[in-house]
């Protein structure tokens, strides 16, 4: 079956018990059992709930893995990921991410004695030679949050593979859709389903996708014996978002590529990050390694922080604030929002300066999307 025919349909057979069409909200902690240990395959909705196994299936096939478990929110997913590992592994991971990872590896697990390696990102040579003995595992996304840079999976895997470490990739940016890591040789998939995923803005959640069994029953171990699982409203949500997976992404796509031409000339506008540009360091592997670009995009306004103020308080449609990949247009201001926690010099020198600001491009009308933000680029050096 097609993306778009699974989307609809893996994980969400007609309810056994009623033949409800869609999935119900088993709003249920626990289950009747028919006699001491004898049950219908659930007992307690932390260690399972069917509302939340149609989502994990769903998101399994929509990445075309076999295995797929959900959680709370993405970086409860991650975390899930780094319960794997001990005291004395090492991680290798791309520059540039969501800063709320960063603050995960640096700030929570690295005091267990996880240390992270942090490697450019532009460099697959790097990544080699920062693999040593001891490491596990190579962490990745891509594109990344907020440089939408890229990275081959392919050629990365290549050398995981070779040196005998897992190959994990964060596909929160692309979405199955667009990109299905799996099959490009990675070994774990993780998801913050609070964006495109779910789609709507409306919850947190996340999930991990894995090939392997056995460590699927591990992170399965972990994802109850730790006990960060989404409740059976919030999977029903994402189930309904993920639906219509397909026909969103499509029209983020339409609208980050009208968005991105018309920022690329703009006087006001000293950078746009878009792996659709054909002037994108990475354009040839977007091409190749995704399915479409998506509707994120990074600009850098002329002009510093009070270009930045001036243009935001124009905004009528796009919404000023955290998060992406909802249908509706929002403008985040990382330095201070999503990269908060990232320390000012390592911002700064990752690129993410005072003047950047990322769009997630909803798919409201194109044209409104433009208009919005031709006015607000006017209003910049402009005497109040
Ligand atoms: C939002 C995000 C996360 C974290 O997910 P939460 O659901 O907010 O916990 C991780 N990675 C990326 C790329 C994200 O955008």
């Amino acid at each position: 079956m097609k993306f778009e025919t699974r989307a609809i349909h893996a994980g969400q057979l007609p309810d056994p018990t009623t033949g409800a069409v869609i999935v119900p909200v088993y709003q249920t902690s626990t289950f009747a059992q028919d006699g001491l240990g004898v049950h219908k395959g659930y007992e307690y909705s932390r260690s399972g709930n069917p509302t939340r196994f149609a989502l994990e299936q769903a998101v399994a096939s929509l990445e075309e893995g076999k295995f797929g478990l959900a959680f709370a929110s993405g970086l409860a997913a991650t975390a899930a990921v780094l319960n794997l590992f001990q005291s004395g592994d090492n991680i290798v991971v791309g520059d540039d991410l969501y800063g709320g990872t960063y603050r995960l590896f640096e700030k929570v697990y690295k005091k267990f004695g996880i240390t992270p390696t942090f490697v450019d990102f532009d460099d697959l040579a790097a990544f080699k030679k920062a693999i040593q003995p001891n490491t596990k595992m190579v962490w990745i996304e891509t594109p990344t949050n907020p440089l939408l840079k890229l990275i081959d999976i392919q050629a990365l895997a290549k050398i995981t593979k070779k040196a005998g470490v897992l190959l994990a990739v964060d596909n929160t940016f692309a979405s199955p859709y667009f990109q299905k890591p799996l099959l490009l040789g990675a070994d774990i998939v993780v998801h913050s389903t609070t964006k495109y995923i779910a789609g709507h803005s409306d919850l947190i959640g996340g999930a991990i996708v894995v090939n392997n069994e056995e460590m699927y029953q591990q992170l399965k171990f972990y994802q109850n014996a730790t006990g960060a699982v989404p409740g059976p409203w919030d999977c029903w949500l994402a189930i309904r978002g993920l639906r219509t997976l397909s026909v969103r992404m499509r029209e983020h796509d339409h609208n980050g590529r009208y968005l991105a031409a018309f920022l690329n000339t703009h006087p006001k506008v000293k950078k746009v990050y878009y792996p659709g540009l054909t002037d994108h360091p990475q354009h040839k592997l977007a091409k190749k390694q995704m399915g479409g670009f998506g509707g994120m995009i990074s600009i850098e306004l002329k002009g510093g922080l009070k270009a930045v103020e001036a243009f935001v308080k124009e905004l009528r449609i796009f919404r000023l604030g955290e998060s992406l990949g909802g249908v509706e247009s929002l403008m985040t201001y990382p330095a201070k929002m999503s990269h908060g926690s990232v320390p000012r010099e390592e911002r700064l020198a990752r690129g993410i300066t005072d003047e950047f600001l990322r769009i997630s491009v909803g798919i409201e009308n194109k044209e409104d999307l433009k208009e919005d933000l031709a006015r607000a680029l006017k209003a910049i050096g402009k005497r109040p």
